[in-house]
């Protein structure tokens, strides 16, 4: 039982908590809104995957093969170094890559640090629907991958390697702050981005997926926030979902897709919840996160849809019937 002292603690605790939570929380403005069906997707590359998932959504498909459809199209993209088959390697020159989808159902799969398969998304998909896990890294998620017919491939290109061993003559792991504006096509100079994706279908069923090279040079073996449900995905089909970009170890760090949902499942707008989200990351590590980037996307199940980002720069695009390449520049904490 609770002595009065400790109740007066607690209570002066939970006001105080509140006030905080209010604050970050205050009203922003009117949600931007979408008409069913509609899929959203992070960074300028979001527009060309957007296609791959309106190509379902349009037919009155799940939202699941959108999401999955889309996200294959940035992992296709032969320009495209931060996602897929033309990611840039790890310090050591292996192209590592990270994928996780889940669906209306709540059920989700993933794969972690898989080398050697071009669509880590659609292994991650196998995971969720043939297998009793939800995750599988590593040399375990390549021999899954082959054993259901992927192809087992060399993914490091001539240009990505190029770029590796360019890197390699100064070997400084500084995460740059956005690839965004079409410039990730410019090379070395940018080293990350993540597609993340989530679509509402006509029925209304909610589906996300996020897939990613992760962070260029990194250490052999490091997994980042995109294949970890609940921090580089999450969504719940009574409220929504969120998707996250940027230096995963800081949205790891803060379970930062989950805490977006919750936000939403407490009844704050997607911009709201994307706000604070971003905002919890700035106030537990300012100094780091003054010179790094992460962004949150989010969509509840009206169809309201925002994003938040540490830094200027972050975009994200949406498609519905009423126009299929809409670009968004998102809001940021810097300005
Ligand atoms: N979130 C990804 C990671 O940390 C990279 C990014 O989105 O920029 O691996």
């Amino acid at each position: 039982m609770l002595n009065r002292r400790k109740f007066i603690t607690l209570t002066a605790a939970s006001a105080y908590l509140t006030t905080l939570t209010d604050k970050v929380l205050a009203k922003t403005k009117e949600p931007l809104k979408s008409p069913l069906p509609v899929v959203i997707s992070t960074w300028d590359f979001g527009v060309a995957a957007n296609q791959g998932a309106w190509s379902i959504l349009k037919k009155g498909g799940r939202a699941l093969d959108a999401v999955e459809a889309g996200a294959r199209i940035p992992e296709a993209d032969m320009k495209n170094h931060s996602v897929g088959r033309a990611g840039y390697p790890d310090r050591d020159g292996h192209v590592t890559l990270d994928a996780c989808i889940m669906d209306e159902q709540g059920n989700c799969g993933s794969v972690a640090a898989m080398e050697n398969i071009a669509h880590p998304i659609s292994v991650a998909r196998l995971v969720m629907e043939k297998t009793p896990h939800v995750m599988l890294a590593g040399d375990g998620a390549t021999q899954f991958a082959v054993e259901n017919g992927f192809k087992n491939e060399k993914l490091l290109t001539p240009e990505s390697e190029k770029a590796w061993k360019e890197w390699l003559k100064t070997a400084k792991y500084e995460p740059t702050i956005n690839s965004e504006n079409k410039d990730y096509k410019l090379g070395n100079k940018y080293n990350h981005d993540t597609i993340g994706m989530l679509a509402l279908d006509a029925k209304g069923n909610i589906s996300g997926a996020c897939t990613t090279s992760g962070m260029a040079w990194k250490l052999h073996g490091r997994v980042g926030d995109s294949p970890i449900i609940g921090a580089g995905l999450y969504v719940d089909n009574e409220v929504g979902g969120a998707t996250s970009t940027g230096v995963g170890e800081e949205v790891i760090r803060n379970v930062g897709s989950f805490l977006v949902v919750e936000l939403m499942r407490q009844g704050h707008s997607p911009q709201e919840a994307c706000e604070a989200a971003v905002k919890r990351i700035i106030k537990k590590k300012p100094e780091i996160a003054k010179k790094i980037q992460v962004g949150f996307l989010a969509i509840n199940k009206k169809g309201e849809y925002g994003a938040y980002a540490i830094q200027e720069g972050f975009s994200y695009a949406v498609c519905n019937a009423e126009k299929q390449d809409l670009l968004i520049k998102g809001e940021s904490f810097y300005k």
